[in-house]
Parts: structure tokens; C-alpha cells; sequence
């Protein structure tokens, strides 16, 4: 076993590629890439009704405690989606639950709702009794960040957010300080506390992994998630949740639930965005960065997400962009904890418009302004391609995304993913007329 008292149990999130050639500088030969030609439009105004179940059901027939509803209100929910149609009846009603459904399609909220409708308000003070689980730093910061938001008009709730890269200290004094009762948590860090007795897990009644198929495919994070599960009281509703859930792993998932409710709203090869136009480029890799630089030129933007396959690429990249007078942010594992958060931040709040990342963005990451995905670097497997292209086209707005094919493993993913999603993606057309992936 390894030693407890480790500051940084395995952060998983790490694993990304670190050394790798970095992407080919000079950008277009003349030097002069002009800012983005973004309109500056507000992504706010986005039309999410699309996503809107046939049956509609207003929030308030799930009989949700009136604080809620307000919170509800505020975020400026009108309509549950049909994952939420789904899910949150029962979720409320302590049924375990295995539920895939569509990026951006609100599973988030289903998992918040139903927590806090459940949470019992005179139990504060006592150890923890909600514990979600998620692979990267910033997913747990961002779903803390839905508790807040949910938790609006329940005062005493108190939320925690444990993730690695800061020192264990500070979790271990706010955990005895605050006693939060909703922990949110990378596995890692969650196991930390758990092995020396900071965080005491045998109040848990609702345990929870997003981005579930990732956090229990992997052995190693496996190993840590079962490990933690089993320091949480037998009886206990657990809730699972991901865009991709492959026949294999499903028994995996069941192994930690007692008969779930199993809602797979979208049909696997069905799995692609309605509102999302996807087209690739086939180009040699040292022509990637003068393609960009057009791209970046010629398209409409709100804020676009280019995905690399390394830490080094994310690097140069994202140098050259701002040499190039793009500004741009970027965001890897490689980098201090704090910063990481700064930066995720700053492209939330929109002060930036462009984020080069690795696949540590790929997956859950909710920026509802970005409307283009660029994967510079083809991602490693269709399920990748399908979660990164994902971070575009949120809640059913209009989305763009344009992969690089520059060699014949690109060539075969790209086959792998029209293939296993039925998604026709064409070659990039010399003109792309913006109304196609820009909400007006
Ligand atoms: P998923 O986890 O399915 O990828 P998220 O939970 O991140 O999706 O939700 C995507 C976006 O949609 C978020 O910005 C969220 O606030 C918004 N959203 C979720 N449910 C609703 C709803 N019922 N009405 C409007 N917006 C919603």
C-alpha cells in the first residue's frame, strides 16, 4: 500500500503525454496573423429549448423542495431535459442510477438536484453525506461550483472541493473547520484524506462518479475509486454518469450498485450533437499552423478550444498563438494547481477567447461560449474525439469542430469515429457559412 501520509496520491489527469515533439513553429511564413475576427456576441443568448423533452415536464412536477426551485429559476432553467426527465424522479427517490446521456445535456444537474433535495438539513456538523468523484481538478471545481449555485437559498450547506496539487493541509483543516457535508473530489486526493483519517466516509448516503466509464476503465484509478467505496457505509444510492458507456464497462459500473436504474437516453451510434457541424482537414503536420492561423482568421467565434496531445504542444502552441497576436491562454497538468483554476476561470468568465489544452479539457468541462473545437492533434480514440467535440454545441446551441488528419493513425481514428457514432464528417469546405455554427 502505498504510503498514507503522501501529499500527492497519483493525480491520474497526469498521465497525459508530456514529451512529445513540440508543433512546428513559424505560422504562416509572413508573420501577420490578425486578431480573431470573433463577433464578440454573446453566447448568452443561445437557444436551449431544442434540447427540451417532448413531454414537457416542468421542473416543479418533480416536487423539489421550494428552495431549489428557486435556485432553479435563477440559473435560469426553464425546461428539465430529458436526461433530467429521466433521472431525477427516481434519483430522488435514492434508486441507484446508471445514466448515459449526450455531453452538454444537463447530467450535472441531475446528480446536484437530486443530492441537495435529499440532503438532510439538520445534519450539518456531521461527517460528509454526499461524495461525487471526477478525474480532473477542474471538473471538480466546476461541479463545487453547481452545488453553489443549486445550494443558493439552502444556507447551511457546505460544500468541499479536494483535489491534488495544493497542499494537504489546507483540506485537512477545512475539512475538521467547516464539517462540509457535500465533498467533491478527485480520487487521489479523496483517498489522501481518507487514509489518514481526515475525511471520514461512514455518513456517506449518496456516492457519485461523473465521467464514470474514465474513472473506472483505468486500473489505477479504479484501484483508488474501490477503494474509497468501500469506506463508505454498505447501503447508500450510487449514481454513475457519462456521455460513453461502452458494453464493457457497464458491469463494471453495476459492480458498485444495487439494481440501478439504467437510463441510456441517446443510442450509442446515435451519440453525436444535433447542432454540431464536424468537418476535418487533411493536411502534412508541419501545414497545421498556417491552417490554424487561416482558421482562426476566417472563422466566427465566441471562444474555441484547440486540443494538442501533449503538454509541450499545449506549450509552444499556445506561445505562438499569442506571438502570432491571437492571445491565448492554455491549460495541462503540467502547471501549478493555482494557475490551472486561474486560468480555467478566466476563459469561463470570457476574458479570453482561445484555450490550447490537453485532453485534461477533453472531457466535462462545460464553457457554454465556445462554439468551435479544433483538434489540432487527432485525440487517441473515437470516445475522445466524441467528448472533446462535445465542449462545443452545449445544451443544444450550435457548434463547429474541425480535426487535423495528418497521418494514417489520424486517418483510422477519424474512420473509428464515423463509424461507431454514424456521423458523416466532411472535408472542410472552402467557404462555411457562419449562421451553420454560430447562434444568431
Ligand atoms: P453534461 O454533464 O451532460 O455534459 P452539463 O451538466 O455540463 O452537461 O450541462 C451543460 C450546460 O447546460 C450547463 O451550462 C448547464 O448549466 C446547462 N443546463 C443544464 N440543464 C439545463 C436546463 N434544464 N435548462 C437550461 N440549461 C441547462
Amino acid at each position: 500500500m502505498a504510503d498514507a501520509s503522501n501529499d500527492d496520491l497519483i493525480d491520474y489527469e497526469d498521465e497525459e503525454e508530456v514529451q512529445t515533439e513540440a508543433p512546428t513553429t513559424a505560422a504562416n511564413g509572413n508573420g501577420s496573423l490578425a486578431a480573431p475576427t470573433a463577433d464578440g456576441t454573446d453566447g448568452k443568448e443561445a437557444k436551449k429549448g431544442s434540447y427540451v423533452g417532448v413531454h414537457s415536464t416542468g421542473f416543479k412536477d418533480f416536487l423539489l423542495k421550494p428552495e431549489l426551485l428557486r435556485a432553479i429559476v435563477d440559473c435560469g432553467f426553464e425546461h428539465p431535459s430529458e436526461v433530467q426527465q429521466e433521472c431525477i424522479p427516481q434519483a430522488i427517490l435514492k434508486q441507484d442510477v446508471l445514466c448515459q446521456a449526450k455531453s452538454g445535456m444537463g447530467k450535472t444537474a441531475v446528480f446536484v438536484l437530486a443530492s441537495l433535495q435529499q440532503l438532510d438539513p439538520t445534519n450539518s456538523g456531521s461527517d460528509p453525506s454526499v461524495l461525487v468523484l471526477c478525474h480532473t481538478r477542474e471538473l471538480a471545481f466546476q461541479i463545487r461550483n453547481e452545488f453553489s449555485r443549486f445550494s443558493k437559498y439552502m444556507p447551511d450547506t457546505k460544500i468541499a472541493v479536494l483535489y491534488g496539487g495544493t497542499p494537504i493541509k489546507n483540506d485537512q483543516d477545512k475539512l475538521q473547520k467547516e464539517k462540509p457535508q457535500i465533498i467533491v473530489g478527485t480520487p487521489g486526493r479523496v483517498l489522501g484524506l481518507v487514509r489518514d483519517k481526515t475525511l471520514s466516509l461512514r455518513n456517506v448516503k449518496h456516492f457519485i462518479l461523473d465521467e464514470c466509464d474514465k474513472m473506472l476503465a483505468a486500473i489505477d484509478m479504479r484501484r483508488d475509486v474501490q477503494e474509497i467505496f468501500r469506506s463508505t457505509p454498505h447501503s447508500k444510492q450510487v449514481m454513475m454518469f457519462s456521455a460513453t458507456l461502452d458494453k464493457e464497462v457497464r458491469p463494471v459500473c453495476k459492480k458498485f450498485m444495487h439494481q440501478p436504474l439504467e437510463i441510456f437516453v441517446d443510442d450509442e451510434t446515435k451519440l453525436t450533437l444535433h447542432g454540431l457541424i464536424q468537418h476535418y482537414v487533411k493536411l502534412r503536420e508541419n501545414e497545421k499552423n498556417r491552417r490554424l492561423n487561416q482558421l482562426l482568421d476566417s472563422l466566427d467565434f465566441n471562444q474555441v478550444c484547440i486540443f494538442v496531445k501533449s503538454v509541450q504542444r499545449a506549450n509552444e502552441l499556445n506561445k505562438l498563438l499569442n506571438e502570432c497576436a491571437f492571445p491565448s491562454t492554455c491549460i495541462h497538468s503540467q502547471m501549478p494547481q493555482e494557475e490551472r483554476i486561474k486560468r480555467y476561470k478566466s476563459f469561463k468568465e470570457f476574458t479570453q477567447r482561445i484555450m490550447v489544452a490537453t485532453d485534461i479539457f477533453g472531457r466535462g468541462i462545460d464553457i457554454e461560449r465556445v462554439n468551435i473545437v479544433i483538434n489540432y492533434d487527432m485525440p487517441e480514440g473515437a470516445d475522445a474525439y466524441l467528448h472533446r467535440v462535445g465542449r462545443a454545441g452545449r445544451f443544444g446551441t450550435k457548434g463547429l469542430a474541425i480535426t487535423f488528419v495528418s497521418s494514417e493513425d489520424d486517418s483510422k481514428v477519424l474512420e473509428d469515429v464515423q463509424g461507431r457514432f454514424e456521423v458523416n464528417i466532411t472535408e472542410l469546405p472552402e467557404n462555411i457559412d457562419h449562421s451553420t455554427y454560430m447562434t444568431s
